[in-house]
């Protein structure tokens, strides 16, 4: 049951100023950070995270916008590690558009804006962070941007109440 999933800070998170706010949000549940860091990915890299498969679901301009966005600025990456955590944690950032997103949920809480609206503008839905939808994507992301030697193990001093 206890699981890893992958979570960005993507740049309006950044440059926002909100990596602690966020961050703090995940520690407070008791989700354990097992990797992080700061990365800038190029084209060939978004596109790795950002697959064939989103074309598809969402459309290839979609795709596009988000490799753009992605590349553009730094990103910050965690590894959590937590009950159910894949579905927890998605739980955490809520939905996909800012608008529909549930006030208490990342993207309800710090950002409004809707499809129509940035479909108007054509630019990405700035929803400050990624979190691995399933089973799948977080094996395959946890695996795309970290090493093995990159996740470490320790012991949060709260878990035997948290877990
Ligand atoms: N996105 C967008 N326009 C759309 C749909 C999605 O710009 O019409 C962006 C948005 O930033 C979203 C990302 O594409 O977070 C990935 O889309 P996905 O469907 O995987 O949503 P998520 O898993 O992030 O909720
Ligand atoms: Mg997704």
């Amino acid at each position: 049951m206890i699981e890893r999933t992958l979570v960005l800070i993507k740049k309006d998170g950044l440059e926002r100023g909100l990596v602690g706010k966020i961050t703090t949000r995940f520690e407070d549940a008791g989700f354990k950070i097992v990797g992080s860091k700061m990365v800038q990915v190029d084209e060939e890299f978004a596109k790795k995270h950002y697959t064939e498969d989103l074309a598809k679901r969402r459309g290839e301009h979609v795709r596009k916008y988000l490799t753009e966005f992605i590349k553009s600025g730094p990103v910050i990456v965690y590894v959590l590690e937590g009950v159910h955590a894949i579905e927890n944690v998605r739980k955490m950032v809520g939905e996909t558009e800012p608008r529909a997103a549930r006030p208490g949920t990342i993207r309800g809480d710090f950002a409004h804006v809707s499809y129509a609206h940035c479909d108007n503008k054509k630019q990405v839905v700035k929803n400050l962070i990624h979190a691995s939808a399933d089973k799948k994507d977080a094996e395959y992301e946890v695996k795309l941007w970290f090493k093995p030697e990159e996740l470490c193990s320790y012991k949060r001093v709260d878990e035997v109440h948290t877990l």
